[in-house]
């Protein structure tokens, strides 16, 4: 087999339109706002920007709509030079999330719909199969149906890639797919939901990361917000603490920066906890800007930082 390379991420595109007003509004209420911003979002599309950032040669799988959404989706891509292998489908709208936000408290009501990306399936997983096989890195969320997630992480693992799995956002997912992970990196809320118990102190974070190696990923990383992350794999565990770029303004994307940065420096050959260290110094930056994917920082940025 020729030489893997390259990070190929499955996911999906959402724009995030955010509304700001000095409270939610009720229902049949119309409430004049006092603010309103349009970025990319999407958990696999924040992540694929952020690993091109930060370096990594990198190919996204998604499917946007043939509208204005997902002209800024292609845009985003063009811009950070991810290669983009996205259908853009007639008749369906690109994903998009609505997002209230109470300006006092600080408090959000969201919808997402996910558009022509929730129609993604096996099918898009077969007509990139060659992409998958050929990847050092492939990597995956929860955003988008689970069996074309699946069907991806066995291809890539069949084929000896690298494997990396945000179980993202939080749910059940099952058994099977933790022997298809080389890394699992959940944050602390999705980390409790797999393991059933509260991850508030190390010792919990610990005992989580524990656990999700016992039921068969190779490596289990839990990002711990301001804290830093824990990691583990059979015969190493370790803290990496968070790094400080400034005043943190926006912590959305946190955990998007954080994966993006740690597949490049996976798809690098680096050892997993250099990767870690790489992964935080990435979201240390971005939660110094606002937005996602616009926040994500520059590889001259990220060396900058580790020092
Ligand atoms: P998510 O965004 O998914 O909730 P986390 O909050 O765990 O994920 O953040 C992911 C990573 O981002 C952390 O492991 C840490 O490295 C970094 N990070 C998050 N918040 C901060 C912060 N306030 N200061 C510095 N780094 C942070």
């Amino acid at each position: 087999m020729s030489e893997k390379s390259g990070i190929v991420i499955l996911g999906i595109f959402a724009a995030d339109t955010a509304y700001k007003a000095k409270r939610l509004p009720h229902i049949a209420e119309t409430l004049m706002g006092s603010g309103f911003t349009l970025g990319p979002g999407g958990k696999g599309s924040n992540q694929a920007i952020a690993a091109a950032k930060a370096g990594g040669k990198v190919t996204f799988i998604s499917r946007v709509g043939n509208d204005a959404f997902g002209a800024m989706a292609l845009a985003a891509y063009a811009e950070a030079g991810v290669k983009a292998n996205v259908m853009k489908m007639e008749g369906v709208s690109t994903g998009a999330a609505f997002i209230f936000v109470d300006e006092v408290s600080g408090d959000n009501a969201i919808i997402v719909v996910p558009g022509a990306a929730g129609l993604i399936g096996v099918e898009d997983v077969e007509a990139n199969r060659a992409a998958i096989e050929s990847a050092a890195i492939f990597m995956t969320q929860l955003e988008q149906p689970l069996e074309a997630a699946l069907h991806a992480l066995s291809i890539a693992k069949r084929a000896g890639g690298i494997t990396i799995f945000n179980p993202a956002p939080a749910g059940a997912i099952p058994d099977s797919i933790y022997g298809l992970c080389d890394f699992i990196v959940p944050n602390e809320v999705e980390a409790a939901e797999l393991v059933g118990h509260a991850i508030e102190t190390d010792e919990q974070a610990r005992a989580a990361a524990h656990t999700l190696v016992d039921r068969g990923a190779k490596a289990a990383v839990i990002t711990l917000g301001a804290r830093g992350a824990f990691y583990h794999t059979a015969g190493q565990s370790e803290f990496v603490p968070a790094f400080s770029a400034g005043n943190v303004i926006d912590t959305t994307g946190a955990g998007d920066a954080f994966v993006g940065g740690f597949a490049t420096a996976i798809s690098e050959g680096r050892a997993p906890t250099e990767a870690v260290r790489f992964g935080c110094a990435t979201a240390a930056i971005a939660v110094t800007r606002p937005g996602t994917a616009p926040a994500m920082p520059s590889r001259a940025e990220i060396t900058a930082l580790l020092g």
